[in-house]
């Protein structure tokens, strides 16, 4: 075989790095930074180096496994097919399908395909128990969105290109490279902001990486990010320095006023931050000419992140910043979304709290049932069969050992996923998609939270394996057994088809389709037959930078081809009141159900307890999530998962760095190598997510040997953000001690 290069974008985390990956003989043999892509310039990390080591793993699974007296074997497509039909469908119909229920992982936002054909597996289900990543992550600003601007996909990124200030709270973009703002190269980013006179203010109660680097560290108590920010709605207002737009003026001002009680004085106790460093915070703020204020998962996952998120976006607002060249902006998805479909205003309000779930009664929103029930809805048997995707909850959700013995009583467990790991080794039947390198790549999702907006298409380097399916088809099949198909008889096909007139459908009704458009120019334009690439290429040609099907200059997926480095569709531009979709065709920035949170958040105004320890998360470099732990050139070297603890509380303890430590909380404890390190704010400790491998069951030899502890042992499934469901995955109380 002869030797080639291909490109191709970065499947692994929201930087979406070209990667150049060099394969002589059928084996890559080289990955780097591909310096002609038009947003990543060359930058990659050491995971994206990676992606070779993974298709060649040997823990990877390459063919479906059904579980036969307790042990996983390899079996056919054609019998694995047929054991699900024989054993779930059984199972759902048993109580009309009301027992049924699926979770989508990380990875499926990072797919095409598992964004194309998931839904059909939800909706051959025939199920509203639908769980996802979401709610550890990012489901408040979703939610936020959804209220403030009429759809969930509305979400403000950061202009760090043009900014002049940026204040980033509960981020750490050295380290993980940006989330819900998709850029490559973050720290050459950063640097070039610092290199032009800008500012950078982290707020973060650790030092991270990216805090490092900032002009200032305001090292804040967990969880009160949300009392910070209304202490600088407030300041702004009162001291007169506000520059929204006039539109917005007044209604920002009620805001400022209901929250009228967070001020830099009455905040400090709660956020451990002085008067003083507040107002002067707001101070730098106000002099900048574009300051931008960017918050993710240190904000999000706490008790507050949908109200948090809500008062970002006030602040952006009052500073004149929100959808400004420098501040925080809206993307324009190449592949479309709702809010580029140029309908402009219409719909009600939104409003929350609807639906609850049957046991806890905790908010359903945006469609999915959160995680922190999960648990419980398999233990009262509302839940008696599951299908996952992509995931791994039990490492990767709250209260993991309960959620694990909840796993293992389910009457019948599908898996799609390519490794046998602490999840899926319940499954009765796994179904393993291709490895990345497998299969063709667009980032539909992440059009959404682009920084700059961009096109990039990557066709698959590697062909699939000896009998291997594509990833879309294994979804479809799946998606065509569930709806009642047999065994063989499975028609991936007929659910393509399904979707694709769904996509054709949505083309034509589009408010902002052109004069002339009808099915038959739609269908006779597209190049593909069945399958993801004629699915992408209508989302494309039916998109705002579309070629509507020959009537207008405008991209295709024939054109992507033609540039496999990317196409540069330009900076952001502002969009307002284009992509709003609220009755008002303003922001609702007074949301009822917003405003109606402010009075909870009284009580955090009082000083944390300081003989209360507080958990937080981390990330790191070489690690995404759970599931890259198996490759050894991203484990080697010194252990990852320790507790970090600030010397004074190891002294007060008793411990030293390398000592195991006993963690405790309200739902289980852990025993972890300690590291002393003082960039942490004292009475706060911080274990990294995603490790504790090595459960019977499993075949991940290397992630087994690397250790580590599940952090997710430790977080309580009882407490919840109420506005959207989301489990507080940081700031809760622990309780830590030397071990013998
Ligand atoms: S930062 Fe790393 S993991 Fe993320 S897209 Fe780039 S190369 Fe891939």
């Amino acid at each position: 075989m002869a030797s080639s290069t291909s490109f191709r974008t970065c499947p692994l985390c929201e930087a979406t790095c070209g990667l150049a990956i060099e394969v002589d003989g059928g084996a890559v043999t080289r990955i780097r930074g591909d310096r002609d892509d038009v947003f990543s310039k060359g930058f990659l990390c050491p995971k994206g180096t990676a992606l070779g080591k993974f298709h060649e793993d040997p823990d990877r699974l390459r063919q479906p496994m059904v579980k036969r007296d307790g042990t996983h074997v390899a079996v056919t497509w054609e019998e694995a097919y047929r054991a699900i039909a024989e054993g779930l469908l059984p199972v759902l119909d048993r109580d009309e399908r009301a027992g049924g229920a699926i979770y989508l992982g990380n990875p499926v936002v990072h797919s095409l395909d598992m964004l194309l054909y998931s839904k059909a597996v939800t909706v051959g289900l025939g199920t509203k128990k639908v769980f996802s990543a979401s709610t550890v992550d990012q489901r408040p600003r979703e939610v936020a969105s959804g209220l403030i601007y009429g759809h969930s996909g509305t979400i403000p990124v950061p202009d760090i290109d043009r900014t002049d200030m940026l204040v980033m709270l509960g981020a750490n973009p050295m380290v993980s490279n940006g989330s819900l703002a998709t850029a490559p190269d973050w720290p050459g980013r950063i640097d070039a902001l610092l290199e032009r006179g800008g500012a950078l203010v982290v707020v973060d109660p650790a030092c991270t990486k990216t805090a490092q680097r900032a002009t200032t560290h305001l090292p804040i108590v967990p969880g009160a990010d949300v009392l910070l920010l209304a202490a600088i709605a407030t300041e702004l207002v009162s001291t007169g320095t506000h520059r929204p737009v006039d539109e917005d003026r007044e209604a920002l001002e009620r805001v400022a006023a209901a929250l009228s009680a967070f001020t830099p004085d009455s905040v400090a106790d709660g956020t451990g931050l002085t008067s003083a460093a507040i107002r002067d915070l707001v101070v730098q703020l106000t002099n900048a000419e574009r300051p931008c204020v960017y918050a993710r998962i240190g904000t999000t996952v706490t008790p507050f992140g949908t109200t948090a998120s809500w008062l970002v976006d006030v602040v952006n607002a009052l500073l004149g910043s929100l959808d400004a060249p420098g501040g925080a902006m809206f993307p324009k998805n190449a592949a479309g979304s709702k809010n580029t479909r140029g309908s402009g205003p219409h719909g009600p309000v939104q409003s929350l709290g609807r639906r609850k779930t049957s046991v806890s009664h905790m908010p359903i929103e945006l469609g999915e049932y959160p995680v922190a029930v999960m648990a419980e809805e398999i233990e009262t048997r509302n839940i008696t069969a599951m299908i996952t995707v992509a995931g791994n909850p039990v490492l990767s959700c709250p209260d993991s050992e309960r959620l694990d013995a909840a796993f293992a009583s389910l009457d019948f467990m599908v898996s799609v996923d390519c490794y046998l790991n602490e999840t899926t080794r319940h499954a009765d039947v796994i179904l393993p998609p291709p490895s990345h390198l497998q299969k063709s790549h667009f980032d539909v999702a992440f059009g959404n939270l682009t920084i700059r907006n961009v096109a990039n298409y990557s066709e698959p380097v590697l062909p699939l394996d000896d009998g291997g399916l594509p990833e879309w088809e294994v979804l479809a099949r799946l998606a065509s057994v569930l709806g009642g198909a047999q065994g063989t008889a499975a028609d991936a096909a007929a659910v393509d088809a399904m979707i694709f007139e769904q996509l054709v459908s949505g083309a034509l009704s589009a408010p902002s389709a052109p004069d002339g458009l009808d099915r038959e120019r739609v269908v006779g334009a597209l190049d593909d037959d069945a399958g993801p690439e004629r699915l992408l290429d209508i989302m494309l040609r039916s998109g705002p930078f579309g070629d509507w099907f020959g009537l207008a200059d405008g991209i295709s997926l024939a054109h992507l081809r033609e540039h496999p480095h990317g196409i540069d569709l330009g900076a952001l531009e502002p969009r307002l009141p284009e992509a709003l979709l609220t009755p008002s065709g303003r922001p609702e920035f007074e949301h009822p159900d917003l405003m109606g949170d402010i009075a909870r958040m009284d009580g955090l105004l009082v000083a944390p307890d300081p003989s209360t320890l507080r958990l937080i998360n981390r990330r790191t470099l070489r690690s995404n999530n759970s599931w890259m732990h198996n490759l050894e050139i991203l484990v080697k070297g010194k252990p990852r998962c320790t507790m970090q603890i600030h010397p004074t509380d190891a002294d007060r303890l008793g411990l030293v760095g390398g000592d195991i430590a006993r963690v405790r909380s309200s739902a289980g404890s852990v025993e972890i190598p300690v590291a002393v390190d003082d960039g942490l704010r004292p009475g706060v400790v911080c274990i990294p997510h995603g490790w504790g491998h090595g459960a019977s069951g499993t075949a991940l030899a290397v992630a087994s040997a690397a250790g580590g502890v599940n952090v997710n042992v430790l977080t309580p499934s009882t407490v919840v953000d109420p506005l959207s469901g989301t489990s507080q995955l940081t700031g809760f109380a622990v309780t830590v001690e030397p071990v013998g």
